[in-house]
């Protein structure tokens, strides 16, 4: 029997260079009250959290600010920066930066629109719907400017989860002049997050001919950056191919959601400090191998532009060294069992999943001491 499926993508996309600057009319139709949520430090220094003050500004919307979130940030961030506005009567969210402060943003837009939810009972409790979001992402590699899922860190049971809650942003920004900065490695992380997006969603029981195109396209401009991803040497152009693949990754997940690599990852990041991309991205040689239909990998590393799946293997290396990443094999067995038990991953593999498989996973990809 064929699938059914359905289709959903209501974030309305702004692209190029200069993009807030020239469009910024557009952020009159969500009110007069903003509350921007950013990292720390970098949306000061690539000009994103300056060019939106500067389009509020102009258009007369007053505006908060909040620029505490962490990577993978805690419920207790998203708290805290709740608290701040309590006596405000916030219109709508920014979220400024890479996938950590624009996720913790559609935590915040759920929990200011749902006074009877709090920090404790976000994930579970029966939200009251959300402000509107606007994204500005920094980096290229969540896609989450066009996902419905906002990552959060759970201290309580020790992972990242999922808040459970649809927040698609109204309005996304694409301006890749923010990237031009960025260092190597983050880069490359943050690509290869993109690219584990686009083959998790295409390796993935609910991949369907909507979803497929988007990963077609994506991989296809991942596959014109690798040499700049192995030479770090990255231009404008080169740049917004990245953000643009990390975008139509977003598209594609927000249909089919992720897989494996994706909730394995999570372990390494809560427990190990692994960047969420690199997270993924060590285990990917070990998946493409035990994944049963080899067919669906050889079209990967055509639609990359790549000649063979040694190819593949060698450039994975290379943008994911492993070395610096060691299990015990108690953790070994704690974190296979954590994603076997992960039922919103594993059931998104087309195959029946097995707990020896996940280790075996984790086994031939990291060192085991
Ligand atoms: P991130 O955690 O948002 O940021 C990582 C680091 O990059 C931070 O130190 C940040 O600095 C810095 N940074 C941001 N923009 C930069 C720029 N333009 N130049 C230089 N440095 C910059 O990284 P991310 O990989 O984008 O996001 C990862 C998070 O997104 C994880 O929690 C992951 O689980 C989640 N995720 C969400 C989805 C989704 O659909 N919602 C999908 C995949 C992943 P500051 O701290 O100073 O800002
Ligand atoms: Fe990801």
């Amino acid at each position: 029997m064929r699938m059914m499926y359905g289709y959903q993508m209501p974030t309305q996309l702004i692209i190029g260079a200069g993009c807030i600057e020239k469009t910024k009319e557009q952020l009159k139709n969500y009110g007069t009250q903003a509350y921007i949520i950013t990292g720390k430090h970098a949306s000061k220094k690539n000009g994103s959290l300056e060019d939106v003050k500067k389009a509020l500004e102009s258009q007369k919307i007053n505006y908060h600010l909040f620029d505490e979130v962490e990577a993978n940030p805690s419920l207790e961030t998203l708290q805290k920066a709740v608290d701040q506005v309590k006596n405000e009567k916030i219109d709508f969210i920014i979220g400024i930066g890479g996938g950590s402060p624009i996720d913790a943003a559609k935590g915040i837009a759920v929990l200011l629109a749902s006074p009877n939810l709090c920090s404790t009972t976000l994930i579970g409790g029966e939200a009251k719907g959300h402000l509107p979001v606007v994204a500005v992402p920094t980096t290229a590699g969540t896609g989450t400017e066009v996902t419905q899922y906002a990552i959060v860190t759970d201290h309580k049971d020790k992972t990242k989860k999922n808040i459970g809650h649809r927040v698609f942003p109204s309005l996304a920004y694409l301006d890749a002049t923010y990237m031009m900065g960025m260092a190597h490695e983050l880069t490359q992380s943050t690509a290869v997050d993109a690219m584990s997006h686009l083959v998790e969603s295409y390796l993935n029981k609910k991949s369907n001919s909507l979803s497929e195109a988007y990963v077609q396209q994506g991989l296809q401009l991942f596959g014109e950056c690798i040499a700049s991803l192995l030479d770090g040497r990255y231009t404008y152009e080169i740049r917004e191919k990245l953000l643009l693949a990390s975008t139509l990754g977003g598209m594609a997940i927000a249909q089919t959601g992720t897989s494996l690599p994706h909730g394995m990852g999570y372990s390494l990041t809560y427990h190990k400090g692994v960047l969420h991309g690199l997270a993924n991205g060590v285990l990917y040689n070990a998946y493409l191998d035990c994944f049963k239909d080899q067919t669906k990998v050889d079209k990967i590393v055509q639609w990359m532009g790549l000649e063979s799946r040694e190819h593949l293997r060698g450039l994975l290396q290379k943008l994911c060294p492993s070395e610096g990443i060691t299990l015990t094999e108690e953790e070994l067995e704690r974190y296979s069992l954590d994603i076997y038990s992960n039922k919103a991953k594993t059931s998104n593999h087309p195959e029946e999943v097995t707990k020896e498989m996940l280790e075996a996973i984790y086994r031939k990809s990291l060192k085991i001491i």
